[in-house]
């Protein structure tokens, strides 16, 4: 095993991070800034004021990186490279746009030819877990996915193809060009610093925002979309961050699709339970069966990341929802006040 995470890597070296204006790229810039990186170029194409965090001492630049020009511009005199630059959002956004989600192939397909025009060292990609066999998620009492069930392939349409596409790419630049990549496949990420509202925002997100609307207004209901038993597991931004670190900088994974998630299965119908149990209320709940809901259950196996790191996403569910809970309450109260939000 070689896992030299951060502490071992040349911290004057340019890092280069796209998608930076989003959730995961912007709580990867602080990750990185905390851990003393003096070099790091964030890059999205939203407007900077826009981005969800501006860490200090990082360089921002606004770029399109679906352009190959602007890739090229992004990758000068980068020596690590992170994808997570991708049109995304939850079920409700990814089953209405799959052409949108389509389209971001054209930011990796252009962007890891930049990397290793530029001579970069390592790149790594944020796939999903998406991109496993739909087939193998019909029940919600599911088998957790492993590293091999996403051939035969029957992709999530749209988004996990263009997921196993570029997954691809990585891995024929390793195979053909000897350029190292690493691909990580992400289940459901949430916490603070995440969409919350305007219709891209997850499960997590999206029921703390209910819960928090439905106690302020007293209207002592929610709308559940599907029956609330389908199932998920979360992972909590902090553990992907530093698994996102330890992932890059380990040898053995050249190349490797790996699940990055947590395997503590959980129902909607649990998660709004734990939503309810911290804002101290009990709601009525409606269920919509005709709102998008995805797969009926998807869970990360984590063998193969506990065998080749050591380590797996440990954050307890009721932890993490609990300190996303208060930073929604926080972006709620200051957006019924006038003031700037994330969304
Ligand atoms: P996000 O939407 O918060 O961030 C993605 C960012 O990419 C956005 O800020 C967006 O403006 C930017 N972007 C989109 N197109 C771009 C372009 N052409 N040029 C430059 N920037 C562009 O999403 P996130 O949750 O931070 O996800 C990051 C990555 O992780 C994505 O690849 C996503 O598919 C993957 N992923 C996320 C989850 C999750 O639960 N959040 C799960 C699986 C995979």
């Amino acid at each position: 095993m070689q896992n030299k995470m951060t502490d071992e890597i040349d911290r004057d070296a340019r890092i280069v991070i796209c998608g930076a204006g989003g959730f995961i790229g912007g709580s990867l810039a602080r990750y990185f800034h905390d851990r003393g990186f003096t070099r790091i170029r964030a890059i999205d194409k939203k407007p900077i004021p826009e981005w969800y965090q501006r860490v200090p001492g990082v360089e921002c630049l606004c770029l399109n990186l679906s352009d190959e020009g602007n890739c090229r511009r992004a990758c000068e005199g980068a020596v690590e490279v992170y994808n997570l630059a991708a049109n995304m959002g939850g079920m409700g956004f990814i089953e209405r746009f799959r052409i949108e989600c389509l389209r971001s192939i054209l930011i990796n397909t252009h962007l890891i030819e930049s990397a290793y025009q530029a001579g970069a060292k390592r790149y790594f990609y944020a796939s999903s877990a998406c991109a496993y066999n739909t087939e193998l998620q019909k029940v919600t009492e599911v088998r957790a996915l492993k590293e091999s069930d996403a051939y035969p392939a029957m992709a999530e349409r749209g988004y996990g193809w263009e997921k196993l596409m570029s997954e691809m790419f990585c891995q024929e630049y390793w195979a053909e060009r000897g350029f190292k990549t690493w691909i990580a496949r992400f289940h459901n990420v949430y916490g603070p610093n995440g969409t919350w509202d305007g219709g891209r925002e997850k499960a997590p997100a999206a029921i703390c925002r209910k819960v928090i609307q439905a106690k302020d207004e007293g209207i002592g209901q929610i709308e559940i979309w599907g029956d609330g038993t389908q199932t998920r597991s979360f992972m909590y931004i902090d553990d992907c961050t530093k698994g996102i670190d330890r992932i890059m900088h380990c040898d053995d994974l050249v190349a490797t699709p790996i699940n990055l998630g947590s395997s503590e299965l959980i129902s909607v119908n649990e998660l709004v339970a734990f939503a309810e149990k911290i804002a101290g209320v009990r709601l009525e709940h409606t269920y919509n069966l005709n709102a998008p809901q995805g797969v009926a259950g998807r869970n990360s196996d984590n063998t193969m990341i506990k065998k080749i790191l050591g380590w797996e996403p440990d954050t307890p569910f009721s932890a993490g929802l609990a300190k996303t809970y208060a930073w929604i309450q926080q972006q709620y109260e200051q957006r019924k006040a006038g003031l700037r939000t994330v969304e």
